[in-house]
């Protein structure tokens, strides 16, 4: 066991935690007569939380714990980045997003360089602000980015709703969701990385609950076990996963009990389901995964800013040079391929000042983690 943590001294059931994490590592390797555990948290929180409070380091060096694709930023493909900046070149738009989408870069740049271009580009806190926006600009279209997960797809569906209510003509949705169970199931039938078992997120399973993990554990045999966000929680988890491991018995297990329910939200499941379906979706860095995103249901499909306002090509480029995307790693990183210091341009030509890709770009990539807290 490495010493050095900045666990709280203070914390002694975290320390506690730890060191039975550490036996159980050294059994698990025994037992398997395997020379590393590698677990991976899907969640970017997780990933952070992990860098931050330097569990990383407090764990035996066999226990490797690499990052998934559970970003929304850094999963958003250079396509629908680049469908964005074309939507919001057209006169009489407004692109709304959350901000941290601000610097994705896609093909032509990002939707800041877009603004600084001219483009009318804002920066909202919640879809239901966007609403607000078109109720009081009648003149103007506007477009909010459906980015992210579970977990929000379902308040955008109520943002459509409530948008239709008000009968405004002016509010769309791009929808950009990602669904996180199949991306898993890509991730656990891959044979380049053999990832033992799943911290599963904390937020989007308070909407999916237990059940559309089970084929981890029933088809591939990988542990999981659903996480919360405090140190205490993420070093448990690691623990419930070990546990698992110990006694060769997989299955989906919640340690973040207080705010997950093996059922899941089934109000936020019903409303997600009433306004989108599943499609087809590509992953930055990753590519296409069946059934992994969400379209409007044909009911809705007066939302859909693509069919609304006639989307057709993409942006002229205005910033980066195609050099350094190719070099660029994400995709490898999101799947647990490699760590974020294994792409060659990790803290040299890519940093959170001047990102290349978009696991430096936001606050919870991977990369952008390492950078602050593990160099
Ligand atoms: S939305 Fe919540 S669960 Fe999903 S990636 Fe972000 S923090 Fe994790
Ligand atoms: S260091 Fe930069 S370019 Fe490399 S994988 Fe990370 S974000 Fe992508």
């Amino acid at each position: 066991m490495r010493s050095s943590t900045s666990v709280g001294p203070a914390d002694n059931l975290v320390r506690l935690l730890l060191r039975r994490v550490n036996c159980l590592v050294d059994e698990v390797c025994r037992q398997y007569n395997s020379r590393r555990i590698s677990l991976m948290e899907v969640c970017g929180t997780h990933t952070m939380v992990i860098s931050r409070s330097g569990i990383r380091r407090a764990v035996d060096r066999r226990l490797e714990l690499r990052s998934g694709p559970g970003c929304p930023v850094c999963v958003t493909s250079q396509e629908e980045i680049d469908a964005a900046i074309a939507l919001a070149r057209c006169p009489g738009v407004t692109v709304a997003t959350f901000g941290d989408m601000m610097r994705v870069p896609g093909a032509a740049g990002s939707l800041e360089q877009a603004r600084v271009a001219g483009a009318d580009v804002r920066v909202v806190y919640s879809a239901l602000d966007a609403v607000g926006l078109a109720a009081s600009e009648r003149v103007r279209q506007f477009v909010f980015l459906g980015v992210g997960f579970e977990t929000t797809a379902p308040t955008v569906a109520a943002a459509v709703l409530a948008a239709g209510k008000r009968r405004l003509t002016n509010f769309s949705v791009l929808p950009m969701f990602k669904l996180i169970p199949p991306a898993l199931a890509r991730i656990a039938g891959a044979s380049r990385v053999n990832i033992d078992g799943f911290i599963l997120p904390g937020h989007v399973s308070t909407v999916l609950g237990a059940k559309p993990y089970q084929f981890l554990a029933q088809q591939y045999c990988k542990p999981c076990c659903i996480t919360g966000f405090e140190v205490l929680d993420v070093v448990q988890g690691i623990l419930m996963l070990l546990e698992q491991l110990a006694k060769q018995e997989p299955q989906v297990v919640i340690q973040y009990r207080r705010t997950v329910r093996p059922d899941g939200n089934r109000q936020a499941q019903r409303l997600m389901s009433r306004v989108f379906e599943p499609v087809d979706a590509v992953w930055r860095g990753i590519g296409p995964i069946p059934d992994s995103g969400l379209a409007f249901r044909p009911k809705f499909r007066g939302f859909d800013s693509r069919i609304k306002l006639g989307l057709t090509g993409t942006a002229r480029p205005i910033g980066r040079t195609k050099r350094s995307r190719v070099a660029c790693r994400c995709g490898e990183v999101m799947l647990g391929v490699i760590m974020p210091p294994e792409c060659r341009l990790f803290g040299k030509a890519c940093t959170p000042e001047k990102p290349v890709g978009p696991c430096m770009v936001s606050s919870e990539g991977a990369c952008a983690a390492y950078y602050k807290y593990e160099q």
